[in-house]
C-alpha cells in the first residue's frame, strides 16, 4: 500500500498511517475475533487505527526553522502555537475495543511544557483544553477547531481526547458508538487515499 503526498490533505497527514497499529496507538491490541468485512466482504481481524503525522497547521516549511518541532507527540509552529498528539476513542458496539482516531490538538504553552516535563515520571497532570487540530476527512462538517480536554496518563501513553458533546457526528460516534462494519467503512475509506 503506498501513500502520495499532497501537502495539507488528509491523506498527506495520514500517508504514515499504520494499518495493524504500529505507527499509531500505544497499545497492542490482540483479540483473535474475526469479521466478514460488510464493505470489502474479506474477513477481518486486528482494527486498525488512523492516525496524523502532523498538525493540520504544519507544514514542510518549518522543518528547518530553529522555532519549529515535530516529533512523533508534539509539535511546535515558530515557538507559538503548541500542539500534543493524543487519541480520540470511539467505543464499538460489538467489538472488545475502540476505534483509534490518532489526531493533534492545541495546547497552551505552559499545559504543553507540563506535558513534556511530566512524560516520564507519572506525576498526573490535566486535564487541559485544547483546540482539535486534525482535519478528519471522513466527516463531512469540518472537524478542525472543535473543543476537545486532553486526559493526561501516568503511563506514558498517548492523551486521550473527549470532545466537547455537541452534535457533530465525530462526538456523536465518541459518546455513543460505532459498530465494527462502520469501523472497517472508516478504515477503508482511507485505504484508497
Ligand atoms: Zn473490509
Amino acid at each position: 500500500m503506498s501513500f502520495r503526498f499532497r501537502p495539507k490533505s488528509f491523506a498527506a497527514l495520514f500517508s504514515s498511517f499504520a494499518l495493524a497499529g504500529s505507527g499509531c496507538s500505544t497499545t497492542t491490541k490482540t483479540p483473535n475475533m474475526s469479521f466478514i468485512c460488510a464493505t470489502c466482504g474479506e474477513e477481518h481481524h486486528d482494527l486498525p487505527a488512523i492516525a496524523s503525522a502532523a498538525p493540520f497547521q504544519w507544514s514542510s516549511e518549518y522543518a528547518n526553522d530553529t522555532n519549529s518541532l515535530l516529533t512523533s507527540d508534539l509539535c511546535i509552529i515558530e515557538s507559538r502555537d503548541y500542539f500534543i498528539r493524543g487519541v480520540i476513542q470511539i467505543p464499538i458496539h460489538d467489538y472488545e475495543h475502540t476505534f483509534d482516531w490518532g489526531v493533534w490538538v492545541t495546547q497552551k504553552k505552559e499545559n504543553f511544557e507540563l506535558y513534556r516535563e511530566h512524560f516520564n515520571d507519572g506525576v498526573q497532570i490535566g486535564p487541559f483544553f485544547g483546540w482539535l487540530s486534525t482535519k478528519i476527512d471522513y466527516y463531512a462538517e469540518d472537524t478542525l477547531n472543535l473543543k476537545t480536554r486532553a486526559h493526561f496518563s501516568t503511563n506514558r501513553t498517548r492523551p486521550l481526547i473527549e470532545l466537547e458533546p455537541t452534535d457533530h457526528l465525530l462526538a456523536i460516534h465518541q459518546r455513543e458508538g460505532i459498530t465494527l462494519a462502520e469501523a472497517w467503512k472508516i478504515v477503508h475509506s482511507y485505504d484508497k487515499k
